[in-house]
């Protein structure tokens, strides 16, 4: 980037005052980065912020401060630990985010070195993990102090969390060489490792989730909750958390003595440090950008978050030439991918049916580009997902794309509300179709019930006219998707108005097929109770529960017309099951194609009702006394549900009394009348037999 060197004029007053905004605000997102470990930018608006600095302080020069934080790196450290100060300062590293100015960057090394441009320059290509610089140090081979990067010079001197990482040697013991000869490389009197602690994305889920159930604000992402889990101050918390870390350099060292950073990388391996394979030495840039290319594409495999590639020059030597600007080495960059983390605006929630009549809120944003895609929706799953994240409409948030799964909202910004967002609230009716939405208690999605809702039609048609429900023989998938195409079905009352000839206007469809089929539709109309329960599509009612309704009832006028607290007496009838059977007969839509059903001539087999006979079968229970492992009401219902009757008082007709802890005066009369006695383990006995 060949920037006009201003250095003698005087800066116009607005670049002045913008380089002062930019100042504060970097500082300020520093702070929330650094310390709070809770940014409230994407890293790429605060990477295009610096940048803008960068410019123009490269092209006024006497704008730059010596507290300019393009001149520091991160933050002070935190004053809850104590301060350790670094050996050999931790510095960043300079960016290039396109091939150009990855390029760029191998000239201007090549310049300074004085190597010839058609010449190729040695580089080591490392993954960049997105996890939190630390420096290791180690005395005599044994680590005594473990410290973040701080502003470079000073960090937080974290050591007793780090011990709690298991792949951090507490001691260096150097894998021996050839035939237990001493390790070629011996270990230093002193060194600083610096490594990247880091977090596997399936321990951050975790970590989140566990945050999400105490009611804890989740972590915008691994690097965030690596940081958050490091700069604990109850290290217990630290080793609950599977961090892990990726050493890549040495800082200060006494007898070093190294030609090569690969070599570097080596020592490291043989004294056990837990060093990324994945790494390459590259003659010239071009091998250092197929490495870049081959890791965009690759980064998702890993298991844990990249940001970009490093590329160093590998010789020492060079490096020691090359030297270092105010916060970085010039002998090294770091290519960075494409942010898949974007900031925007919510500028409506818009609910959504999906085939099986879930209700999705998805989140319709101002266009942003994530990862290099143009993102404009966002799923927000369900309404327990939008109060947990607290997200309005008109809310600034941070939207974040993992590979190829939807975009989705990380967080809001609540710095950035003005007063002016409108919550959120979840339809009480289909938007497509306006028929009733149920969402069943502890269940974290609403769903439409209507079976004529035109989203869910397709699904709905094609399970009606399916083998086990109605079992419409040629009436498969395709045939019923053509048929909704052409508009000649709109629920699934209209299969029995179908005639021939509106089935041979369709496409492929012959003068025999269309026979058939009417055929078929025609047999169809005699089936079973328990099919055309099954056929209707009602949440939670499979083709068991269907059989156990039918013989329960025996008719559907019987079914429709039961009380949810009847529903749930008959087996394998919960109370989730009832509310929904009893809210899907409720349903208007639901009503008017039962209507038309009949009135197209579909008709069920009479079920003779044949309750199930069990030990419980017109017995009558009385419980006296306390019990362990139920409540009396509990004990009274679950009698009712086998068959039986519950009574509170004891008399001739009383076939079993339970007898519990301080049983009292039933129990007296229940022995004077001869009734028989059981305890509450016999009780159980005989349920457990049912
Ligand atoms: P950096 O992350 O761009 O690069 C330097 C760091 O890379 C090193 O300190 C080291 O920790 C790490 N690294 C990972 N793998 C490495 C390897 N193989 N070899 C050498 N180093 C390796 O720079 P930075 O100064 O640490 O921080 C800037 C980053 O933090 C940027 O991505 C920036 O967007 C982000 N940031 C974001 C906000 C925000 O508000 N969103 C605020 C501050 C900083």
């Amino acid at each position: 980037m060949e920037q006009t060197n201003l250095f003698d004029q005087e800066p116009p007053r607005e670049v002045k005052e913008r380089a002062e905004v930019l100042r504060s605000e970097i500082n300020k997102h520093n702070y929330y980065y650094y310390i709070l470990d809770a940014p409230i930018i994407s890293d790429a608006e605060y990477d295009k912020l610096l940048r803008e600095l960068q410019d123009i302080e490269a092209r006024y020069p006497s704008l730059i401060t010596p507290d300019s934080p393009t001149q520091r790196v991160g933050a002070a450290p935190q004053t809850a630990f104590q301060t350790h100060e670094h050996r050999q300062p931790m510095l960043s590293l300079a960016n290039a985010f396109s091939e150009d100015e990855l390029r760029g960057f191998d000239a201007r090394v090549k310049r300074m070195l004085g190597i010839d441009n058609g010449e190729n320059l040695e580089y080591v290509a490392e993954l960049k993990i997105d996890g939190l610089a630390v420096s290791l140090t180690y005395e005599n081979g044994i680590f005594i102090v473990g410290a973040t990067r701080g502003d470079g010079y000073r960090g937080e001197n974290i050591t007793a969390n780090l011990r709690t990482i298991g792949s951090i040697p507490l001691n260096i013991n150097p894998i021996p060489g050839e035939e237990g000869t001493a390790s070629i490389y011996p270990v230093p009197r002193f060194a600083e490792i610096r490594g990247e602690v880091f977090l596997l994305h399936e321990e951050f889920q975790r970590i989140n989730e566990e945050r999400t159930e105490r009611g804890e604000p989740t972590f915008a992402n691994p690097r965030n909750a690596a940081a958050g889990s490091v700069r604990q101050l109850d290290p217990k918390v630290t080793a609950r958390r599977k961090l892990d870390i990726f050493c890549y350099g040495i800082g200060y060292v006494e007898n070093g003595g190294w030609k090569t950073h690969y070599e570097i990388l080596s020592a490291l391996m043989s004294w056990r440090f837990k060093v990324n394979p994945n790494i390459r030495l590259c003659n010239g840039i071009d091998e250092v950008w197929d490495f870049c290319q081959e890791w965009h594409d690759k980064r998702e495999t890993l298991g844990y978050d990249i940001d970009g590639v490093v590329v160093k020059v590998n010789s020492i030597d060079y490096q020691e030439r090359l030297g270092y600007v105010a916060r970085s080495p010039r002998w090294a960059i770091a290519f960075k991918y494409p942010a898949r983390q974007a900031t925007t605006v919510v500028r409506d929630i818009i609910v959504q049916v999906g085939r099986t009549g879930a209700l999705t809120p998805v989140a319709y944003m101002d266009p942003v580009e994530v990862g290099g895609v143009k993102v404009m929706r966002a799923t927000l799953h369900n309404e327990d997902e939008i109060r947990r994240k607290g997200i309005k409409i008109g809310d600034t948030v941070v939207i974040q794309r993992a590979g190829d799964v939807i975009p989705e909202v990380v967080e809001v910004v609540t710095e950035k509300r003005d007063g002016d967002e409108i919550e959120f609230e979840m339809p009480k009716f289909c938007p497509v179709c306006g028929g009733d939405v149920e969402k069943p208690e502890g269940e974290a999605v609403a769903r439409c019930i209507n079976i004529a809702c035109p989203a869910q039609l397709r699904e709905n048609i094609r399970h009606f006219a399916s083998r086990e429900a109605m079992n419409i023989e040629g009436m498969g998938p395709s045939l019923v998707d053509r048929l909704i195409d052409a508009n000649l079905i709109r629920d699934p009352g209209d299969i029995y108005y179908l005639k021939q000839e509106d089935l041979e206007g369709i496409e492929r469809m012959g003068e025999k097929s269309a026979a058939n089929i009417i055929a078929a539709i025609e047999r169809s109309k005699n089936t079973t109770l328990a099919r055309f329960i099954y056929a209707l599509g009602i949440r939670h009612v499979g083709e068991r529960t269907a059989q156990v309704l039918a013989k329960h009832f025996g008719s559907l006028e019987r079914i429709q017309q039961a009380s949810v607290e009847e529903l749930a007496q008959v087996p394998d009838v919960g109370p989730v099951v009832a509310q929904s059977i009893a809210r899907f007969f409720a349903e208007e839509h639901v009503k008017n194609v039962l209507k038309k059903l009949r009135e197209a001539g579909v008709r069920t087999e009479p079920v003779t009702v044949q309750k199930e006979r069990t030990e419980f079968s017109g017995k009558t229970f009385v419980f006296t006394g306390g019990l362990e492992t139920m409540t009396r009401d509990e004990a009274e219902e679950l009698v009712v549900k086998l068959g039986g009757k519950a009574s509170s008082s004891v008399s001739k007709s009383t076939d079993y009394v339970v007898a519990g802890e301080k049983a009292g005066s039933k129990l007296e009369k229940a022995r004077n009348l001869g009734v028989t006695v059981i305890s509450e383990q016999e009780f159980l006995d005989m349920v457990g037999q049912k």
